[in-house]
């Protein structure tokens, strides 16, 4: 039985006020909270089981690496996988997609060869591919969203050439909200022969994951929104695609052997894993997912989906605020602007005055902005502990913000 109060109660951080006011966190797609376990986990760590992993002989280091390997097996039921093996441990989204334009990518394009990209992109999504843009004469290949911020999968499907050798796009976008088929697009795409990237930093945290379903190559995921540390993370890649990756990072920890002239790798995954991890961040991450998983990620989902839809009802009662992206598949992620001069970091100040933190800015996705002819959108993006009360408590500061600015 799901009972936010409960979920609430585990977070120390939402007992605290802002500015006076009660926090209410509604910027989760930026970073989400901690609940009490993964702290305790993390300090228990530093406290009495830290030391360097897979090196050691000692007790120490034998405990944190348990800990450490643990993980592995933890991501891979998380996401799926058909193995821990798939798995490669990384400190996020961003340099997991790094490490497959770099180690993938780069090695198998040349000039002329194309990457399909959603217009819906984080920066996270685009900036590796336009290196490989500069530095090789790729092409990047968009496909925009409808009006209502919804991607066609059969679109992007059609985007696919033949020089075509990738296609990136994320599961929901971190602005709109929009949730992508991405099933049907890995399922399109290999038809082609071209493999799927896909960016699950988002919707691993609101949606049950299965990257053997949804049939993709890579499955990038971050784990500060998935109520983990910063600096953790993870990125599933198909074993067909992993034989065919090139190390990205060079160090200790990824070899076998090195010498003078000669050097040989581990096998993968930890040939993808140079130098000391963030160890404690990864356990953090560990036992945040067990945390999701034991309350459940279809009770997240539909906990979510309810203030999704309270949160839809309220907003579009105000008449002086354009929500944008309204996609029939759609998260619990909220970018508006509203009537009248203010900016939405102006908004977003007024906000946080009643303690209600959001985002304002272009939410590192420069080109949807573009696309949808702004420079900046505030977002109200929900999680777990969130509850309609909430909801009410945006739309009461909203109300003053247009007060004062109308
Ligand atoms: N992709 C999406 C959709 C995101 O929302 C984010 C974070 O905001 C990222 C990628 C980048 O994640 P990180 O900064 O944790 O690497």
């Amino acid at each position: 039985m799901f009972d936010v109060d409960a979920i609430r109660a585990q977070f120390p951080i939402l007992g605290r006020e802002v500015n006076g006011k009660p926090l209410v966190y509604l910027d989760n797609g930026a970073s989400a909270q901690k609940p009490r376990v993964v702290i305790d986990a993390m300090t228990r760590m530093y406290e009495s089981e830290y030391a360097n992993v897979h090196r050691g002989l000692h007790y120490l280091s034998n405990v944190a690496t348990d800990h450490y390997e643990g993980v592995r097996g933890k991501i891979a039921r998380f996401l799926n996988a058909g193995s821990e093996d798939d798995i490669i441990l990384n400190s996020g989204t961003t340099e997991g997609i790094n490490m497959v334009s770099y180690g993938w990518a780069a090695p198998r394009m040349e000039a002329g060869d194309e990457i399909v990209l959603s217009i819906m992109e984080h920066h996270a999504n685009i900036v590796p591919w336009h290196f490989l843009r500069e530095r090789q004469g790729v092409v990047l290949k968009w496909v925009d969203t409808a009006a209502d911020g919804s991607l066609d999968p059969q679109a992007v499907i059609d985007a696919i050439g033949p020089k075509t050798k990738l296609v990136a796009v994320t599961q929901m976008s971190n602005v709109l909200g929009t949730l992508v088929d991405v099933k049907a697009i890995c399922a399109g795409a290999h038809a082609k022969g071209v493999p799927v990237l896909v960016d699950g930093s988002q919707a691993a945290v609101h949606l049950p994951v299965d990257v053997q379903d949804i049939g993709c190559d890579f499955y990038a995921i971050t784990g500060h929104k998935l109520y983990g540390p910063s600096g953790s993370g993870a990125i599933f890649v198909h074993p067909d695609r992993m034989r065919e990756m090139r190390p990205f990072l060079g160090g200790g920890d990824m070899i076998r052997e090195v010498g003078r002239d000669a050097v040989t790798y581990n096998d993968a995954p930890m040939k993808f894993e140079a130098g000391t991890p963030g160890i404690v961040q990864t356990v953090g991450l560990g036992v945040a997912l067990d945390w999701m998983m034991d309350v459940g990620m279809d009770n997240i989902a539909a906990h979510e989906a309810g203030l999704r839809d309270y949160a839809q009802d309220r907003l579009h009662g105000l008449n002086w605020l354009q929500v944008q992206g309204n996609a029939p598949g759609k998260g619990a992620i909220f970018s508006f602007t509203l009537d009248g001069p203010a900016h939405a970091h102006d908004i977003s100040t007024v906000l946080d005055k009643k303690g209600v933190a959001v985002r304002a800015g272009a939410h590192c996705a420069m080109p949807l902005m573009d696309h949808l002819g702004l420079t900046a959108t505030c977002r109200a993006s929900f999680g777990v502990y969130n509850t309609t009360a909430e909801v009410d408590a945006l739309v009461d500061a909203l109300e003053l913000c247009h007060e004062l600015f109308a």
